[in-house]
């Protein structure tokens, strides 16, 4: 592909920054364009992902896996208790990761972020912030990427702008969110005392149906969630939100409670989820999506940021095998990329999907038994199930080893 001509990229999220990286890594010549200020960035409160290995082992393959390791805590296991702290079930996850895989991590999402930053600008990938994508206009020899206060000509433009994406909207008109129904509060505190090292522990209270999870991300640091039931955009009165998230967490155990009442109000965010209708629409011509952008999905797997990672390996992938000297011959590369990821993120999406909208019995005899069944299916499928989601993805260009 010519440099003149660079490939694009809306967003640096995890999708866009990695895609970033791997499309640096082939020699591709990209950019990628932020809304968001680096200041903004900066600044914005802090809370935790989960890279199950699936996804750590191909950012590994970019070079990162010392710098992952260092910044954050192996995964081994998931222990799941009630709101007395008795446990409900626990899941191995270690076991199940591919031969040459990397642990899965928990990590503080900027963290990540300044990995992701630094290692693009050491490939001197150019990251503009403070630049909206707008749309696009594609023309016999590319692409123009319409910014707001100017325009970029690119061979191609990936729409990695999460899930309320410009370049999906142009794509395909507006596209509803689904609500799951569910709001959650997170952030960031400092010590990880009383917390098992490498063990995630999640919470659910019965009657509140509130739940919650605390895990270590490195540095000495945990990462909490609460969530809970609302309707979608209802918030707080401003000033109001550590008082409520105080409030919600007294029905769960202190290792989780005495964490939000000491994080500051301003590093708590508030996030409603939601997550799209799957299609099989992610592309034309010289643009193509990845990420929540594509395939936005429930957090209950934690697998979003972890197939976006996916997603952008693949592509660079299927560009780099591809005949880039035309758009015909980009077009087709993005085809392949598309074809080569739908199986498998619907696949992880409808798993995401069926955990996070499984419904809850009302009486406690049938909570009971269903906690029971949800042990016994468990401790059936969890192999099968935690293998296949921890598979990392194949690629034709045989990647760098992983380093430990
Ligand atoms: C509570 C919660 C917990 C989660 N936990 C996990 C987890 O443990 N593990 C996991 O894998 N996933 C998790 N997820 C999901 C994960 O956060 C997302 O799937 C992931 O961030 C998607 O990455 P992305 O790069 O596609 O999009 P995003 O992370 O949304 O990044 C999109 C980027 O594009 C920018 N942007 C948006 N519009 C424009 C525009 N028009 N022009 C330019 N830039 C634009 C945004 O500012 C942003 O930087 C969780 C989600 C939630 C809500």
């Amino acid at each position: 592909m010519h440099p003149s001509r660079p490939i694009i990229v809306a967003g640096a999220g995890v999708g866009g920054l990695t895609a970033a990286l791997a499309l640096a890594r082939h020699g591709l010549p990209v950019e990628v364009y932020e809304r968001r200020t680096a200041e903004e960035i900066r600044t914005a409160p802090g809370s935790g992902l989960t890279l199950w290995s699936n996804a750590s082992t191909p950012l590994g393959w970019l070079g990162l896996g010392e710098r992952l390791l260092d910044a954050a805590e192996r995964v081994v296991e998931i222990r799941n208790f009630d709101s007395r702290g008795r446990v409900r079930f626990t899941m191995r996850t270690h076991p199940y990761i591919w031969p040459d895989a990397l642990p899965s991590l928990s990590i503080g999402r900027m963290d990540l972020a300044a990995i992701l930053l630094a290692a693009c600008a050491e490939r001197g990938v150019p990251v503009h912030h403070g630049r909206r994508v707008t749309g696009y206009r594609q023309s016999g020899d590319g692409v123009e990427v319409l910014l707001d206060g100017g325009t970029a000509t690119g061979g191609a433009l990936i729409g990695a702008d999460g899930v309320r994406s410009s370049v999906l909207t142009q794509l395909r008109g507006e596209v509803p969110g689904i609500y799951l129904g569910r709001t959650t509060y997170r952030g960031v505190c400092a010590g990880t005392a009383g917390l098992v090292p490498e063990v995630p522990l999640l919470f659910h209270d019965e009657q509140t149906r509130i739940g919650g999870g605390v895990y270590p991300i490195g540095g000495d640091r945990a990462a909490w969630t609460l969530s809970w039931k609302a309707p979608a955009g209802e918030r707080e009165q401003p000033g109001r939100e550590h008082e409520h998230a105080v409030r919600l967490a007294r029905v769960l155990p202190a290792v989780l409670r005495d964490r939000v009442a000491r994080t500051p109000a301003e590093a708590i965010i508030r996030t409603d989820i939601w997550y799209h209708e799957w299609h099989e629409d992610w592309g034309d011509g010289v643009v193509t999506l990845l990420g929540d952008a594509a395939h936005a999905m429930p957090n209950d797997l934690g697998q979003g940021a972890c197939q976006a990672v996916e997603d952008a390996v693949v592509l660079a992938d299927a560009l780099a095998a591809g005949d880039l000297s035309g758009p015909a011959g980009v077009a087709a590369a993005l085809r392949a990329y598309e074809r080569r990821r739908y199986e498998r993120v619907r696949w992880v999406r409808q798993q995401s999907v069926q955990v996070a909208t499984a419904a809850e019995p009302r009486s406690a005899l049938a909570r009971w038994l269903m906690g029971k069944l949800t042990r016994l299916y468990l401790a059936l499928a969890e192999k099968k199930m935690w293998q296949q989601m921890q598979q990392p993805p194949e690629l034709t260009t045989h990647p760098t080893r992983v380093g430990s």
